[in-house]
């Protein structure tokens, strides 16, 4: 993720809400809508079309229509629109950092994610000439070989918390292979994704092939992980969620399941790290995005020799790097959680960590007289089965426990039934290197700490954190069938 951008953000002409199905804004069938209010403010804000069930269906039909005549073209072809829409993004980004800071609270300063999705565009408009079979003379009086092709209709159900990203991490990869798209929002922050579709529509891409809907996962979201015709369903969210979507792939075509899942991701201290990094770094990784990142460092394990060093600046660092305020506001890098229910959710895990720990830091004023507001918080001596040590808070909310060896450490890390990031601070490299190895997670940060990722790199998690990987040199291959052809002589 990138450091802060200057965005100025600007108020689309209207706020679109529709769906965006087979080439056309259509309210939904049933002319159901669902309210999305402002986390800041608690304003109303504008009232979203819900998808039925006949809707989504809808949209996989079209998708599965347009299927023959997007697949056949070349990836030149297909790029060429991929590319429009990468310059169309980066034109919007001002609509869509205003659009994000309205509907999920993020503040605009923080707002990376409108260059990062114009890159994933880009990058897969070249990417196509990539989907490549293999040759082989190794069977006597044959010459084998694979072919590498597209599966269909392809879907993607993105969550709230960085969702154009998501958007683009999805559905790019399997347009420029040959696949047909349909994306459904998070009912969350639905309003970047529907005013994309205006930017699919504006780079011309055919009726069909690129569709967006908005609504709730138990209606469209479970029409599309149930649908015969959904070929790949590329997922982000939670595990709870993930685990449903893996079923209904199960229960019905056995489509194939990319599941990008929660995390609660330690962070390692050792006695000889340059705290002048350890402490900045680690404090940002979980109050970026008010601490809602999947793989924000939310347990940090100090060695106990330095441990009341690190905690006291890394308090002191927390309660001070905070500017609560207006989401559209250039001075603002701590918005609100991102509706009510995050918040809530959010205030249980503190309450239940203040059972069963000790409190260093919350419960500070922000300065908010409304909106829902978390201030940082830090617990110590935190029990390794409780609640608050086990479960994703997704809030700026972070345990620091002690240890005393590097056996220890990495036990206490790898206690968790999640894998997606672990960070290690050390200047002894065999160290970290063995702590790279033995951490089970789909990355380690070797002196450094989420939200550092490398693009280019797969993303993903080990165990309950995900199925498969994401990435700019991996993506394409979740959208390629492999074909054997035996052409005997
Ligand atoms: P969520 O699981 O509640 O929702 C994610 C999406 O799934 C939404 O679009 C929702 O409408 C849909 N959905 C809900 N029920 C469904 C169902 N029964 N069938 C199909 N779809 C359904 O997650 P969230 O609250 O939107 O996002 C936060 C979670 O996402 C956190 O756990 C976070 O760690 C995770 N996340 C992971 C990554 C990653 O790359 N690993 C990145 C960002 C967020």
């Amino acid at each position: 993720m990138a450091e802060p951008s200057a965005v100025v953000p600007k108020r689309p002409e209207s706020i679109e809400t529709r769906l965006y199905i087979n080439g056309k804004f259509v309210e939904s069938s049933d002319k159901k809508t669902f309210e999305i209010f402002n986390p800041a403010t608690l304003e109303k804000i504008a009232d979203v079309a819900e998808a039925s069930e006949d809707d989504a269906n809808a949209a996989v039909a079209a998708a599965k229509a347009a299927f023959p005549a997007w697949s056949a073209l070349s990836p030149l072809q297909r790029g060429g629109y991929l590319k429009k829409l990468s310059g169309l993004v980066i034109e919007a980004i001002p609509e869509l950092a205003y659009l994000e800071a309205i509907s999920m609270g993020r503040p605009v300063i923080e707002y990376f994610e409108g260059f990062a999705t114009a890159g994933a565009f880009s990058h897969y408009s070249e990417a196509g000439y990539e989907a490549q079979g293999t040759s082989s003379l190794n069977t006597p009086g044959f010459v084998n070989m694979t072919l590498r092709q597209p599966y269909g209709v392809t879907a993607g159900i993105i969550p709230w918390n960085v969702p154009v990203l998501f958007l683009a991490n999805k559905s790019a990869p399997a347009l420029i292979a040959g696949n047909t798209v349909v994306i459904k929002s998070s009912e969350k922050a639905p309003l970047t994704s529907a005013h994309f579709a205006h930017l699919i529509d504006k780079a011309g891409f055919p009726p069909g092939v690129f569709n967006i809907i908005s609504g709730h996962g138990p209606i469209s979201g479970r029409v599309l992980s149930h649908h015969m015709d959904v070929r790949v369903l590329s997922f982000t969210g939670s595990g709870r969620t993930g685990r449903l979507v893996q079923e209904a792939a199960a229960k019905s075509n056995l489509k194939k399941v990319v599941l990008e899942l929660g995390g609660k991701s330690p962070a390692i201290i050792f006695e000889d790290a340059d705290l002048e990094k350890a402490v900045p770094e680690t404090v940002r990784s979980i109050q970026f995005n008010s601490g809602q990142v999947c793989m924000a460092n939310s347990r940090i394990y100090v060695h106990e020799s330095i441990a009341p060093a690190f905690i006291e600046a890394f308090r002191e660092q927390f309660a001070a790097s905070v500017k609560a305020g207006d989401p559209l506001s250039s001075t603002t890098n701590h918005g609100p959680q991102a509706d009510k229910i995050q918040f809530d959710q959010v205030q249980a895990y503190i309450k239940a960590g203040k059972e069963s720990a000790t409190m260093v830091l919350g419960n500070e004023s922000l300065g908010q007289d409304r909106g829902y507001f978390v201030s940082p918080t830090v617990f110590l001596d935190v029990p390794e089965d409780a609640r608050v040590n086990k479960e994703e808070i997704f809030g700026p909310v972070v345990n620091i426990n002690t240890f005393k060896t590097e056996e220890e450490a990495i036990q206490k890390a790898n206690d968790t039934e999640y894998g997606l990031y672990a960070a290690v601070y050390t200047k002894d490299l065999s160290r970290a290197l063995r702590l790279a190895t033995a951490l089970e997670s789909g990355t380690v940060g070797v002196n450094c700490t989420s939200p550092v990722t490398a693009h280019d790199l797969p993303f993903g998690g080990y165990k309950g954190s995900g199925l498969g990987r994401e990435g700019l040199t991996v993506s394409i291959d979740n959208y390629l069938e492999t074909k054997t052809v035996l052409l005997k002589l």
